[in-house]
């Protein structure tokens, strides 16, 4: 797709948008139960292309993916209405009497730009947001999930609206030559690196951005916590979709003596989780290409292999592996992981790993192992991040009244639940004042002293 295929494909969807169809409530709620009975219909495809794209076991792709976006359908069509309703809010002494209010309104046509390592779910869970936003839209899979972004491209214009909503597929020129078009809103989901230049390319139209970014993730294991729940809860976090997750822990930090004890509770998590023969185990995904297999695997020097580090690149497999003995200036330190590498730092306590956390960009996440609340307290008040968890990893993507989303260099804006109808929608202030009585004429010249004392009292000032 070129510029001006590119630009034909926007201004249809503008017309559509501009005729006023996708905006009634039910044209919306018809949308969200079509895309749901798409994910019935054709889970076995889906669980197949995310099989063959990222060697991701059915179940973990049906509960990360197909369900995921399953419970944020239903949640969707059963909060929308409410959602959707005017929302009263107070008037001040001196603009009374009056009505005030605010709506949402959809923005217009919006443009979806999806990563590769939840293909599925972070391409169409942002679109369950801008179809209840009423929103025409146009939603780019990653060109690195080929068969998921065909099975997408395939299947949504037969049972979405297709005057409203459009696939396109491809990458870097076919998402740049959709970058030069003016939408709406953009809801990007990558790399900062990427990021930026989604940015700067929606600045020229003054189009608001939605970056759900990454960046590294931290856990802190406190001395005092049962260290085998804490194993397992991590293990999991990290070593799903082979480390391939945005808000997988990225990195360990304990006091020596509990990094010590962890170390080997990590690697017999692993053993109960995904056997010993991993190589053949079908419930472990893969990397998603060579390029990242090789920079994953040069990150395996940085320190030392506590356990697995095996690795076979014809397969593009990779063992769940921690590493002790991590150099702070190391790559490994430095970049995202994004992988199943699992360093355990060692810090002296707390506060030694919330200055690490600080001096680094704003996590996307923090999880914090400890029963401490001044502990806990400590890590809330002097850390940000996107979100801060205790005692688990990643699970907090499930509750959707929680705003999912990054600040700083992990991302701006969030979403899931009513947010994801907030960013595709401008929160349009309303205000209704009677004609009579004319109580505005206080405010009108002559500025005289009853006036003025009028006023100061209405004010209270
Ligand atoms: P990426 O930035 O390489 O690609 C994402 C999308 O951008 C793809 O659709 C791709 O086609 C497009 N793209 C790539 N290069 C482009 C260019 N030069 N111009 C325009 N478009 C371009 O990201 P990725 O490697 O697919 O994803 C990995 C990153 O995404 C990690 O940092 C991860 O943490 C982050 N991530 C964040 C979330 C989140 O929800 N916050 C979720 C998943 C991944």
């Amino acid at each position: 797709m070129g510029e001006q295929d590119a630009g034909r494909l926007v201004d249809g969807l503008r017309r559509t948008f501009d005729s006023g169809r996708t905006r009634p409530i039910a044209w919306r709620q018809r949308q969200l139960s079509r895309l749901d009975e798409l994910l019935k219909d054709h889970e076995d495809v889906f669980l197949a292309a995310l099989g063959s794209d990222l060697g991701k076991a059915p179940t973990e792709s049906f509960v990360t993916e197909v369900a995921f976006l399953r419970s944020e359908l239903a949640h969707a069509r059963r909060n929308l209405r409410r959602w959707l309703r005017p929302r009263r809010v107070p008037v001040p002494a001196v603009a009374m009497p009056a009505r005030a209010s605010t709506v949402l309104e959809p923005l217009g046509v919006a443009l979806i730009i999806a990563p590769w390592n939840y293909p599925l779910m972070l391409a169409l869970s942002p679109l369950i947001g801008a179809l209840a936003a009423g929103d025409a839209v146009i939603v780019k899979p990653s060109e690195l999930a080929p068969d998921t972004s065909r099975a997408i491209a395939d299947l949504l214009p037969r049972y979405l609206d297709p005057e409203a909503v459009a696939v396109v597929e491809g990458g870097v020129d076919e998402t740049t030559a959709l970058l030069a078009q003016r939408f709406d809103t953009i809801f990007y989901t990558g790399s900062g690196r990427v990021g930026r230049i989604v940015m700067e390319a929606a600045a020229k139209h003054l189009t608001p951005v939605t970056l759900e970014l990454g960046g590294k993730s931290p856990a802190y294991v406190d001395d005092a916590v049962d260290l085998r729940v804490v194993a397992r809860r991590l293990v999991w976090g990290k070593f799903i979709a082979a480390g391939q997750t945005c808000v997988a822990p990225d990195y360990i930090m304990a006091s020596p003596a509990t990094a010590r004890r962890l170390a080997p509770l990590l690697a017999d998590a692993v053993a109960e989780q995904y056997g010993t023969a991993i190589g053949d185990n079908s419930d472990y995904a893969r990397i998603v290409d060579e390029r990242q297999f090789d920079r994953l695997v040069s990150l395996l020097d940085d320190g030392t292999v506590a356990s697995g580090g095996r690795h076979d690149r014809t397969r593009l497999f990779i063992e769940p592996t921690v590493l002790t003995g991590v150099a702070p200036d190391s790559a490994v330190m430095h970049q995202e992981i994004f992988g199943p590498i699992l360093p355990v730092v060692e810090v002296t306590d707390a506060d030694d790993a919330i200055a690490r956390i600080t001096a680094g960009d704003k996590p996307l996440a923090l999880y914090v192992f400890s029963d401490d609340a001044e502990t806990r307290r400590r890590f809330v008040t002097r850390t940000s991040s996107g979100a801060i968890v205790f005692d688990a990893a990643v699970i907090h993507l499930s509750v959707p009244g929680l705003p999912f989303g990054g600040v700083g260099a992990s991302g701006m804006g969030g979403y899931h639940g009513r947010r994801s109808v907030e960013v595709f929608s401008h929160e349009k202030a309303l205000l209704s004042k009677p004609l009579t009585p004319d109580t505005l004429a206080l405010l009108r010249p002559p500025y005289t002293a009853k006036r003025i004392a009028i006023v100061r009292a209405l004010l209270g000032r």
